[in-house]
């Protein structure tokens, strides 16, 4: 229907997950809604390419769905897709080139956790283990940072205690059942979007929104399109924007101004984390992991090293192709993003080195690398959020209505599947329906 500039029933800022489920949802329900989003692309930190040649869709950004996770689940059937369950056999190396079957550490570590207090104050997750340093062994305590650092891609210096307790004790921890979208999360971000009904919906691309001036029922936002100023109006506003550009002080560069400003929002936002992750995914000329020790490891999906710049490495199982993702979480992420692209990818180098050993040369295998940095990109600056000490509360906060004209959305928000796009399309889909019930 009509361009930006017209008047519509709700402004939705954000075309990832949690935006483009809101927006289906107000339009299903007859809402007129325009969506405005800063990257000339939907699906924000959902990012599938299939360069010429690539047997499967290769994820930059989200690619597992952790848990059964009824948001995704129920998308993948309006979409037509199912999900493919990813092969869990886990490897780790405890020396360089020396592997081992990894015992089941997470079952070990819940066991142990159970037999202690859980904290009544909140404190630094470092910390917490530290206290319990008696009751954990070494290895159950590196493995607890590892896991932290590595799956919830926080600083265990900072993240809160009894949010990871927690999150350890529900259906999306690293233990639960994970699956791949068959074909892919683009594919599922397309489907949504098409769902929007054309008639009633605009979606906006490269409009980066700077100010979102509103009062009871009335919302006004203004962005920049190409240098041009431009700006809507609507009833109500849905803002899906991530937790570090919300996070970022008024008026300096990316930054969204609410006016009037919004107080009670500041002490919670300080209390969540954006956590950085180093994702590469690395096109081989042939699948050398499997052949390797006489196919000893062709059925394996995960290689651990602790003591590597890229502790965790994945392959595509169920699906065999010669593609290998390197994964590095927390602050050894943020030592990675410290370096240039060439370093980095030494890095994932020496860290298959260190894993397979010296038995091929990897870098002559190796046809071609995909990344996104997504840190020092301005729409996402960072991964995905973590609670910080003190952080439990500030979700709810956070995803709580103003004047029943502005809502809130996204994955930082989510209690049930935090930091995950089951969580930013349940937060999206629970905005609509404020809206529509309101
Ligand atoms: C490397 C990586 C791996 C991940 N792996 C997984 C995984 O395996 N499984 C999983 O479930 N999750 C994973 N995640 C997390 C998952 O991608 C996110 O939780 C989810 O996609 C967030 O959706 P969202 O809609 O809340 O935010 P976003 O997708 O960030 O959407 C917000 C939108 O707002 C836009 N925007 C920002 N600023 C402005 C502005 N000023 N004006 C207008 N628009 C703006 C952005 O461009 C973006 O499109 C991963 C994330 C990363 C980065």
């Amino acid at each position: 229907m009509s361009r930006a500039n017209d008047e519509y029933d709700v402004i939705v800022v954000g075309a990832g997950a949690a935006g483009l489920a809101a927006a289906a949802q107000l339009s299903r329900n007859g809402k007129s809604v325009c969506v405005l989003e800063a990257r000339d692309r939907i699906g924000g930190r959902i990012l599938t390419v299939r360069p010429r040649g690539a047997a499967i869709p290769l994820e930059l950004g989200a690619e597992f769905i952790h848990g059964e996770s009824p948001s995704i689940f129920e998308q993948l059937r309006l979409a037509g897709d199912v999900a493919v369950d990813t092969a869990q056999t886990r490897y780790r190396v405890p020396q360089p080139g020396r592997m081992k079957r990894s015992e089941d550490l997470f079952e070990t570590m819940k066991e142990r956790l159970k037999r202690i207090p859980k904290p009544r104050v909140d404190v630094p997750f470092a910390e917490f283990l530290e206290k319990h340093r008696r009751q954990l062994s070494p290895t159950v305590r590196a493995f607890a940072t590892m896991l932290v650092e590595g799956f919830d891609a926080a600083d265990s210096t900072r993240a809160s205690a009894i949010e990871i307790l927690k999150e350890w004790a529900g259906g999306t921890a690293a233990d639960a059942p994970t699956f791949r979208p068959q074909r892919g999360y683009g594919a599922l971000m397309d489907s949504l979007a098409g769902s929007l009904d054309p008639a009633k919906t605009c979606v906006q691309l490269e409009c980066a929104v700077h100010e979102v001036r509103w009062r009871r029922g009335e919302v006004d936002v203004a962005y920049t399109r190409h240098g041009e100023p431009g700006a809507v109006r609507a009833a109500q506003a849905i803002i899906t924007l991530p937790l570090s550009v919300l996070q970022l002080p008024a008026l300096t560069p990316g930054s969204v101004l609410f006016t009037p400003t919004l107080p009670r929002r500041q002490v919670p936002l300080s209390r969540l984390l954006m956590g950085p992750v180093v994702k590469l995914v690395l096109c081989f000329s042939r699948p050398f992991w499997s052949e390797i020790d006489d196919g000893l490891h062709r059925d394996v999906a995960f290689f651990h090293a602790q003591g590597a710049p890229f502790p965790t490495f994945w392959t595509s199982l169920p699906v065999r192709a010669p593609v290998l993702t390197a994964w590095s979480g927390g602050p050894k992420a943020a030592q990675l993003l410290a370096r240039n692209t060439d370093e980095v990818l030494r890095a994932a180098l020496a860290s298959v080195t260190e894993i397979f050993g010296k038995r091929r040369d990897y870098r002559k295998m190796l046809e071609a690398v995909y990344w996104h940095d997504w840190q020092s990109d301005p729409y996402s600056s960072g991964a995905y959020s973590y609670s910080g000490v003190g952080g439990g509360p500030a979700k709810k906060q956070l995803a709580k209505s103003v004047e029943q004209t502005l809502f809130f959305a996204g994955e930082a928000l989510d209690v049930e599947e935090s930091s995950s796009v089951g969580g930013a399309l349940s937060t999206g889909q629970r905005a609509a329906k404020e809206v529509l019930t309101g």
